[in-house]
C-alpha cells in the first residue's frame, strides 16, 4: 500500500546481541526498526535486526523479475542515531549493498568534527572487514545530519535537507515524507539523535539510547508533542537505575518510568519500550509487561518481528 505507515520491529535489544532460546521471545538482534512511509522504506538504526530485512528484501528483487536488468531495485534511507556497535554492526552484512541496482542513502550524525562517511568506513569496513566501504557496489550517498537540518523525501523519492528554520515557508506535498531529529547529550557524549517522521497527518518518534530527566525531557517533549506513536529507550528498571551497589545513572538509558513520562507529558498516544538491556530474559521482561499492562495501557512492549499500522 502506497499511502500506508507501517513500522517493523527487527532488533529490539541494547548494547549487545542475545541470542539464546530465553531471549527471544522480545528479541535477541540489536536495534533496527523498518518503516514503510508512502511507499518508501526507511530504516532506523543498523543493529544485527537489519541483516534478516536484507536477506527478505534481496529475496523480493530476485523474484521481481527473472530478467535481472528488469528488477525492481531496493531503494532505502538509513537513519544512524548514533555510532555504538549496538546501532551499525548489521550493515555491512545488509545484503543489498551488494547489488549495483540498490540505492541508499545513509543519515547521520558526524562524530566529533569527521565525516560521517570516514567514520564509517573506519569502523565497519577497511581494517575490520574483508571489503572497503568504496568495494560495496550499490549506489550510496553518505550524508551529515544535524538537528538544524529536515530531510524531505519527495513522492519522486528524492531526497532534500533543508534547513529547519526554512521550513515554515516551504509547502509540503501531501505525498512528502518529513524527517527532523533531536540532540540528545547524554549518550554518547558527542550526541545521540532521536527521529521525527511525519507523513498523512501521522508522527512517529523514535528515540533509543536516551537517558532523561527527573521531571521529563522538555527539549524532547516539545520535539516529540503529540506523536501517534513514541518508541522510547527503556533498558532499565528504576530499582537497577538507582541501585546503590551499581546504579545505571550516566550510562545514557531511560527507565520504563522515565519513557512513561516523557509520553504522557509529550501526550503520545502509544508508547513502545525499546533497547532491552541484555541481562532481561522474556521472563523477566514478561513479568515487566504484567506489570505495565495493568497500570499504563497505553504502553507495549516491542518484540522481534511486531508490526504496528500508524
Ligand atoms: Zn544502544
Ligand atoms: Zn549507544
Amino acid at each position: 500500500m502506497e499511502n500506508s505507515f507501517k513500522v517493523k520491529f527487527r532488533g529490539t535489544r541494547g548494547s549487545y546481541p542475545t541470542p539464546y532460546g530465553d531471549f527471544l521471545h522480545y528479541g535477541g538482534n540489536t536495534s533496527c526498526v523498518e518503516v514503510n512511509v508512502g511507499g518508501n522504506l526507511i530504516i532506523l538504526d543498523a543493529g544485527g535486526g537489519i541483516i534478516s530485512l536484507g536477506e527478505e528484501l534481496a529475496r523480493e528483487h530476485i523474484l521481481s523479475s527473472n530478467n535481472p536488468e528488469e528488477r525492481t531495485p531496493v531503494k532505502a534511507y538509513i537513519f544512524l542515531t548514533h555510532l555504538h556497535q549496538d546501532h551499525i554492526q548489521g550493515l555491512p552484512f545488509f545484503k543489498p549493498l551488494y547489488n549495483k541496482y540498490t540505492d541508499i542513502e545513509i543519515f547521520g550524525l558526524p562524530l566529533n568534527k569527521e565525516d560521517l562517511k570516514t567514520t564509517l568506513s573506519q569502523v565497519l569496513f577497511d581494517k575490520v572487514f574483508p571489503l572497503g566501504l568504496e568495494d560495496v557496489s550499490c549506489q550510496m550517498s553518505v550524508n551529515n545530519l544535524t538537528e538544524r537540518e529536515a530531510v524531505i523525501i519527495n513522492k519522486n523519492k528524492k531526497t532534500v535537507i533543508e534547513n529547519i528554520k526554512n521550513l515554515s515557508k516551504i509547502k509540503l506535498d501531501k505525498d512528502d515524507v518529513l524527517i527532523t531529529v533531536d540532540k540528545t547529550f547524554a549518550h554518547p557524549k558527542n550526541g545521540c539523535l532521536s527521529v521525527k517522521i511525519q507523513y498523512g497527518g501521522k508522527t512517529l518518534v523514535y528515540a533509543t539510547d536516551k537517558e532523561s530527566y527527573e521531571g521529563g525531557d522538555k527539549k524532547f517533549i516539545e520535539f516529540a508533542y503529540n506523536a501517534d506513536v513514541l518508541i522510547h529507550d527503556a533498558q532499565y528498571t528504576t530499582e537497577e537505575y538507582t541501585s546503590l551497589i551499581e546504579s545505571k545513572q550516566g550510562f545514557g538509558h531511560s527507565t520504563y518510568e522515565m519513557a512513561l513520562e516523557n509520553a504522557r507529558l509529550s501526550h503520545a498516544k502509544k508508547l513502545v519500550f525499546f533497547h532491552y538491556d541484555p541481562n532481561y530474559n522474556d521472563l523477566f521482561l514478561n513479568n515487566l509487561e504484567k506489570t505495565y499492562e495493568k497500570t499504563s495501557p497505553q504502553c507495549i512492549f516491542s518484540k522481534e518481528n511486531m508490526e504496528i499500522v500508524i
